[in-house]
């Protein structure tokens, strides 16, 4: 059995929560409204690939995705130019980073709503009943990957769930949960736990990071037997403390010589 390396690690506070999720609750309510309105226009537009991911980003109609970014960045009172939005998606489908962090996050929410409008319509099984069964439509048994089936976003968020602590990984734009091994790195893939490390602090219970000497990075795995989380992708943003706690950790002892 693969030993679990766990340790305690220090937290810094995070004071500005409150008015982060203000912000991301209207900006999710506007995305619920859009999609009442819209959703069934574009459901229509859209066509799956034949095998995962079934819709990669890149291919989900960039119309929708401005005219749901267009309606955020209004409800943030920003009346942003066609051509900045265009240049600015550009250049996140090519990689480049993006410095504006406003306009990165309501587009990352904008291609949120439309990858989850996407993802309904291929109806795929949520965890409960996901376990042993196909990823429909087309049937892919046992599927581990450490991308999303759905939308091929890399995986950042590791779930345990009760009774047995089964693990899965959550998809933090689409939020498809697909089955994984109990042990073992969701970023590079690397199945020995001698490569991870656990760190934990008691300010956030149920809630381990993990940091991969194998690759350097580091993801957090919600333990859902000890906590319950409405949204994991709120869960991860109000945790943000712990990813510069990671990374403070990964520079003082990752070898990062083993990045290969
Ligand atoms: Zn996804
Ligand atoms: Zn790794």
């Amino acid at each position: 059995m693969n030993e679990l390396k766990k340790m305690v690690v220090d937290v810094a506070e995070d004071n500005a929560l409150g008015e982060a999720y203000q912000t991301y609750t209207l900006l999710k309510e506007e995305i619920r409204a859009w999609r009442e309105e819209r959703g069934s226009f574009w459901l229509e537009k859209l066509n799956p690939a034949d095998i995962p991911p079934y819709f990669p980003l890149g291919n989900l109609p960039e119309t929708a995705i401005f005219e749901l970014w267009l309606k955020l960045n209004r409800v943030m009172g920003e009346d942003t130019s066609e051509f900045i939005l265009r240049e600015t998606w550009l250049n996140l489908k090519v990689g480049r980073s993006i410095v504006d962090v406003e306009l990165l996050s309501t587009l990352r929410l904008a291609l949120s709503g439309i990858a989850q409008l996407a993802r309904s319509s291929i109806i795929l099984e949520n965890r409960n009943d996901f376990v042993g069964r196909q990823l429909e439509p087309n049937g892919i048994n046992g599927y581990e990957g450490t991308s999303c089936p759905v939308c091929g976003e890399k995986a950042t968020l590791s779930v345990l769930t009760p009774p047995q602590g089964k693990r899965f990984l959550h998809c933090s734009l689409c939020g498809q949960e697909w089955p994984m091994m109990r042990v073992g790195c969701i970023r590079c893939g690397w199945k020995e736990a001698s490569e991870q490390n656990y760190l934990y602090t008691k300010d956030y219970p149920g809630i381990d990071l993990v940091t991969c000497e194998a690759c350097g990075q580091y993801f957090k795995e919600f333990d859902l037997r000890q906590l319950t989380v409405e949204d994991l992708v709120w869960e991860d943003m109000k945790t943000l403390p712990l990813n510069y706690a990671a990374e403070q950790w990964l520079s003082e002892h990752a070898h990062l010589e083993k990045i290969q």
